[in-house]
C-alpha cells in the first residue's frame, strides 16, 4: 500500500508541470528587443494599451520603490546612491510588481534582461508558469538611416512616426495621446550609427541566447509601424 501511495505521488509530481504547459493560456511575458529607431518603444506602448498588458520598466520600478518606506525601498535607495544595481534587486522589484492584479494575464518587460545572465535568471523564474516571448525587431542600417530623415517623435509618450512611412492620422499630432510631434534634429548620421552599434552590442548576445534556447521570435523591422504591430498582435493572439 505504501508503495502504491509513493507511486501515486511520483505520478502527480511528474504530470503536474506537463499539464500546466498543455493547459495553454499562460500569462505572457513579452520582451521587445530592438535598437533605437526600430519602433520598439512605440510598439511597446501600443501593445501594452491594446492588450492591457502592463508596461513594466525596471527604471520606473527603481524610482517608484526608492520612495517606499519598506525594507526593499531602503535597499533600492542605497543601491541608487552607490550607482550599483544588483540583478537580484531588479528581479525582486519585478516579482513585487507582478503580484498586482493587473499582471494576471501577463506583462511587458522593459530594461530587463540586458545581459545573458539576467536572461538566464528570468528563464529560471518564469519559463514554467509563463509564456515567454522574446521578440527581436531586426532593422537594417539603411532602413534606420532612411527613417531618420523624416522621423517625428511625440513629445509626451515617445511614439515615433515617419512623415511618409507611418504618418500620424492628424498632421503634427500623436495618435495615442494627442500631443505635439517634433522632429529630432540633434543627431547626425554618424551619431546615429554609433548609437545603433552600442545598442546592438547589448542586444545581439541576448538574441543569440534566445535563439539557442529556441525561444526567439524575430520580426522584420524594415517596415511601417502598423505592419510590425500586426505581426506582434498575431503572435500574442496565437498564444492566448
Ligand atoms: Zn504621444
Amino acid at each position: 500500500m505504501q508503495q502504491l501511495i509513493k507511486n501515486f505521488f511520483i505520478f502527480v509530481l511528474c504530470i503536474a508541470p506537463i499539464a500546466s504547459i498543455e493547459a495553454g493560456g499562460r500569462p505572457i511575458v513579452l520582451l521587445l528587443l530592438g535598437v533605437p529607431g526600430s519602433g520598439r518603444d512605440a510598439l511597446a506602448v501600443k501593445i501594452s494599451s491594446s492588450f492591457s498588458l502592463p508596461y513594466i520598466s525596471t527604471a520606473d520600478l527603481l524610482l517608484d520603490y526608492s520612495d517606499d518606506d519598506s525594507e526593499i525601498g531602503h535597499f533600492t535607495r542605497e543601491c541608487l546612491n552607490t550607482g550599483r544595481i544588483p540583478d537580484d534587486l531588479l528581479m525582486k522589484l519585478i516579482l513585487e510588481r507582478i503580484k498586482q492584479q493587473d499582471c494576471a494575464k501577463g506583462f511587458l518587460l522593459d530594461g530587463f534582461p540586458k545581459t545573458v545572465e539576467q536572461a538566464k535568471a528570468l528563464n529560471v523564474r518564469f519559463s514554467q508558469e509563463y509564456c515567454m516571448l522574446p521578440t527581436y525587431i531586426r532593422t537594417s542600417d539603411q532602413w534606420l538611416l532612411c527613417c531618420h530623415e523624416g522621423r517625428l517623435i511625440c513629445t509626451s509618450c515617445g511614439r515615433v512616426y515617419h512623415q511618409d512611412r507611418s504618418p500620424p492620422h492628424t498632421e503634427g499630432e500623436c495618435d495615442l495621446c494627442g500631443y505635439e510631434l517634433t522632429q529630432r534634429s540633434d543627431d547626425c548620421p554618424e551619431t546615429l550609427k554609433k548609437r545603433t552599434e552600442t545598442h546592438r552590442d547589448t542586444i545581439l548576445p541576448l538574441v543569440s541566447f534566445y535563439t539557442e534556447e529556441k525561444m526567439l521570435v524575430e520580426i522584420n523591422g524594415d517596415r511601417p509601424f502598423d505592419e510590425m504591430f500586426q505581426d506582434v498582435k498575431m503572435l500574442i493572439n496565437s498564444k492566448r
